[in-house]
């Protein structure tokens, strides 16, 4: 495989080609019909065996190659978001309300960049390439979890993902070893009150107070309560409540999320939580349902995969473009493959602001340099094979 690089380069284009197609083409969470489809042909055309409907609509290829070496796992995953696409190009997604607005349509096709030119040199692998080819990323409970107990990772000895990151430059890769993104959990708080009357208020319960306390006094979860030095967050990301200007309002909804990295903090803010909410309803003799959704574990990398990842990542960008990435707050279900085998999750830089690539990942204008998808290839695909030699 001492040629990969340059096979890589010669597809480069191809490879652009099926991620514009895919950006015209975005399906939904659970709804990668099509996509899966896509990948499924392209892969059984390269002659490597493939397993669809995997967990649901996941995909997993299998290259054996030469002899009994180790079976190393690459992932993508294939989802797009329900998002309006708002850029200006050729290739915006032809379906309303639907977007590729975090670079999944590039992470699928650079997996099948990698999959095409390691079939080409399948004699030359000193293990097996298996090709994770993942639905349902953005939405909890995820198709990592379903596609592990459908036997994705069976057999497998490692773990390789990257996502591409257009906070970070293009021609720049970072992890971090042990914990690197959050664990990310969903809160509903449905406050309520007694409607009636804006002129009398003290014959309501106000439900719109209630919850306006609460939004405050959730904030002394991680100014007042948590270890200045454990990173946390507590976001209220929506509050619905009322329906005219002189009516109290009998309901309203909170709805948010808490992002935290150590396991039993995860739980102590949920208890936190569970603790204010009770009191300032009380305070208003108002009651409430709190609906607590744990959403996927911490992305832990292994400390070895990690360390490959800085020696594999230098020899191929140069020291300088290879960096200890800051923790991420937001969360990734590639965690729970970390849980069952050893493995890394990198991030390659996708944005480029001299040409205007600048929106943050869910923004309706966001778009990649697509050299990052060379960039992810190079990397995952030696990683693999610097963890079979
Ligand atoms: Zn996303
Ligand atoms: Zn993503």
């Amino acid at each position: 495989m001492n040629h990969f690089h340059e096979d890589l380069q010669a597809i480069y284009e191809e490879m652009v080609g099926w991620r514009r197609y895919l950006h015209q083409h975005p399906e939904l969470s659970y709804h990668e019909y099509q996509t899966a489809e896509f990948v499924a042909k392209h892969l059984l055309s390269w002659d490597i065996e493939v397993r669809t409907g995997v967990g649901g609509n996941g995909v997993v290829g299998l290259l054996r190659g030469n002899g009994e070496g180790p079976t190393v796992a690459l992932r993508a995953d294939m989802d797009a978001l329900p998002i309006q696409d708002e850029k200006n190009c050729d290739y915006t997604s032809t379906k309303n309300g639907i977007m590729h607005a975090c670079g999944h349509d590039a992470h699928t096709s650079t997996l099948l960049g990698i999959a095409k030119v390691a079939s080409m040199h399948r004699t030359e692998l000193k293990g097996n390439l298996v090709f994770l080819f993942q639905h349902a990323e953005e939405i909890s409970p995820g198709g990592a979890d379903s596609m592990i107990k459908d036997g994705a990772l069976d057999g497998v000895d490692a773990v390789f993902g990257v996502h591409l990151w257009t906070p970070f430059p293009v021609g720049h890769v970072y992890t971090r070893s042990g914990a690197f993104m959050a664990a990310p959990d969903e809160f509903t708080i449905r406050v309520q009150g007694k409607g009636g009357h804006g002129g009398l208020p003290h014959q309501t319960i106000d439900s719109v107070y209630v919850a306006s306390q609460l939004v405050v006094n959730l904030q002394a979860i991680v100014s007042r309560q948590v270890d200045p030095v454990e990173p946390c967050v507590v976001s209220v990301g929506s509050f619905h409540g009322g329906t005219s200007f002189n009516v109290i309002a009998e309901t309203s909804v909170l709805n948010g999320t808490v992002r935290t990295f150590n396991p039993e903090l995860r739980q102590e803010v949920r208890t936190r939580m569970e603790r204010i909410v009770q009191a300032t309803c009380d305070m208003s003799q108002a009651t409430y349902e709190l609906e607590y959704k744990l959403g996927y574990p911490t992305v832990i990398n292994d400390v070895n995969e990690a360390a490959r990842f800085f020696q594999v990542g230098s020899a191929l960008f140069g020291e300088e473009a290879v960096h200890e990435s800051p923790l991420i707050m937001a969360g990734e279900d590639f965690s729970y493959y970390l849980q069952e085998k050893p493995g890394c999750f990198m991030f390659v830089g996708a944005g480029n602001v001299d040409a205007g690539i600048v929106y943050p990942h869910h923004h309706p204008k966001f778009d990649i340099d697509e050299r990052s998808m060379l960039n992810a290839a190079n990397l995952l695909l030696s990683m693999a094979l610097d963890y079979m030699a």
